[in-house]
């Protein structure tokens, strides 16, 4: 049995007049919420979601998770259509819940709508799992701004997924292997606009009680400004029933790395190859045939005799002809146009295609990078095996940067950087203190 403790702790900070913020502590569910709207619409957004998220988990699963969330989402927008004061409004929602897995063994799995967050705190790091779903969090996806600039942005409040706002909803869901001494932190956007990553694993790292941790963030982000209300909820694994022991010694002798954190649905092909992500209607999938119709016209059609092709069918044929051409078109420059960040042996790579390839067609390296995966966060090794896909070359490259800057925080560097011709094709030491032993 995992066991789990945690600790929670919300402020209305020094700046707004009430706290819209909502957190959840109940057994084995975890959440944090973020309420927007006026005429304390935000206030009901974020209570709401997390009640009903509250009574709809009901199967401890990825996919209960998923519905309790929908059912979240349409408590919300229910309410929200209900009065003119309560249309527009919404909220953002991260949940952490202890699951059965599908092979029977315990697991948590994150969840995420909006630009609350959720971190993972392993071996004395810290590792952003969840992606900000705002403005200014693409942004930085696309690596035309640094977090630094994100967290004084004028635009940074700007949620660009919210529960509320639509009928449906969609969702990140990332699966976490729990391991003794891991803590998990969800927060809302009043905690990570005030206080900096680092600042928030100091702390960590000070302070081993989770309502100590969450208590001390809250008063962090009140003592740096406090312009928002902040909201954390601290979880930390106590017990994980011998996995850690057994990890470990399976990682012995391997690349180091356990596989901790799988990234199970998110934000990429959809919305970042056919864009425009606030109207998920037909109108867009329209212009993309995805299964190029048969017209009823056509030469091959069945009739009474021998038919003349008409120049009416042979335009119908042509017509026919260009849309499966065109869907052809599609299909290739889906399988090709995105690309993806992951390993080519130890070297982080940028690839373009799609991970594990898409019909005939299988990814090629773009280029590959000088930074090695044992310089990368342990915690994100598993997201660069499986392919992190990202829409462009420059967001892919930008996803590089932050992950090595993330690795150089956290001291995985290499001390002495031969910038050319010294890249070991071969395995590299493991810097002591990283990978899967504590
Ligand atoms: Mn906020």
């Amino acid at each position: 049995m995992t066991t789990l403790r945690a600790g929670g702790a919300s402020d209305v900070g020094r700046v707004r007049a009430i706290n819209e913020d909502s957190f959840l502590i109940a057994d084995g569910l975890y959440a944090v919420a973020d309420g927007v709207g006026g005429h304390q619409a935000g206030e009901v957004a974020s209570a709401t979601a997390v009640e009903a998220l509250a009574v709809e988990f009901t199967t401890a699963t990825r996919d209960g998770l998923v519905d309790a969330f929908q059912a979240a989402n349409e408590a919300v927008w229910t309410l929200a259509q209900e009065s003119v004061e309560r249309r527009g409004m919404g909220t953002t929602l991260t949940a952490l819940a202890l699951v059965e897995g599908e092979d029977g063994d315990d697991q948590l799995v994150l969840a995420n709508v909006g630009d609350s967050r959720g971190y993972l705190f392993q071996g004395g790091e810290l590792v952003q799992i969840t992606d900000d779903h705002s403005l200014v969090g693409e942004l930085v996806r696309e690596g035309q701004i640094t977090e630094a600039e994100a967290r004084v942005h004028p635009r940074r409040s700007i949620i660009t997924r919210a529960l509320g706002m639509d009928a449906r909803i969609e969702i990140d869901t990332w699966t976490v292997d729990p391991s003794t001494g891991d803590r998990l932190v969800l927060c809302s956007d009043g905690l990570t606009n005030e206080v900096s990553d680092d600042r928030i694993a100091a702390t960590l790292r000070r302070l081993g009680d989770p309502q100590d941790c969450a208590g001390e963030l809250v008063r962090l982000a009140r003592a740096n400004g406090g312009n928002d209300n902040i909201t954390v909820v601290v979880v930390e694994v106590l017990d994980d029933s011998g996995r850690r022991a057994a990890d470990s010694a399976a990682a012995r002798g391997t690349a180091g790395a356990r596989r901790s954190v799988v990234h199970d649905t998110g934000p990429v092909e959809a919305d970042e190859l056919f864009g425009d992500r606030s109207t998920p209607d037909s109108s867009s999938a329209g212009s993309i045939p995805r299964e190029a119709p048969a017209p009823e016209g056509s030469p091959a059609a069945p009739g009474v005799g021998p038919r003349r092709l008409t120049w009416r069918v042979a335009a119908f044929a042509v017509v026919a002809l260009a849309i499966l051409g065109l869907g052809a078109v599609a299909m290739v420059w889906y399988a090709r146009s995105s690309y993806f960040v992951g390993l080519d042996g130890d070297q982080v790579a940028i690839y373009k295609g799609r991970p594990g390839g898409l019909l005939w067609f299988d990814p090629t390296v773009e280029q590959v990078t000088d930074l090695t995966v044992d310089q990368v966060a342990p915690a994100r090794r598993a997201e660069l095996r499986q392919g992190k896909t990202r829409a462009s070359l420059d967001a892919a490259e930008a996803f590089v940067v932050r992950i090595a800057e993330e690795g150089e925080r956290l001291g995985l560097a290499d001390p002495e950087p031969e910038p050319e011709g010294a890249r070991p094709p071969t395995t590299s030491t493991v810097p002591a203190g990283t990978g899967g032993a504590p």
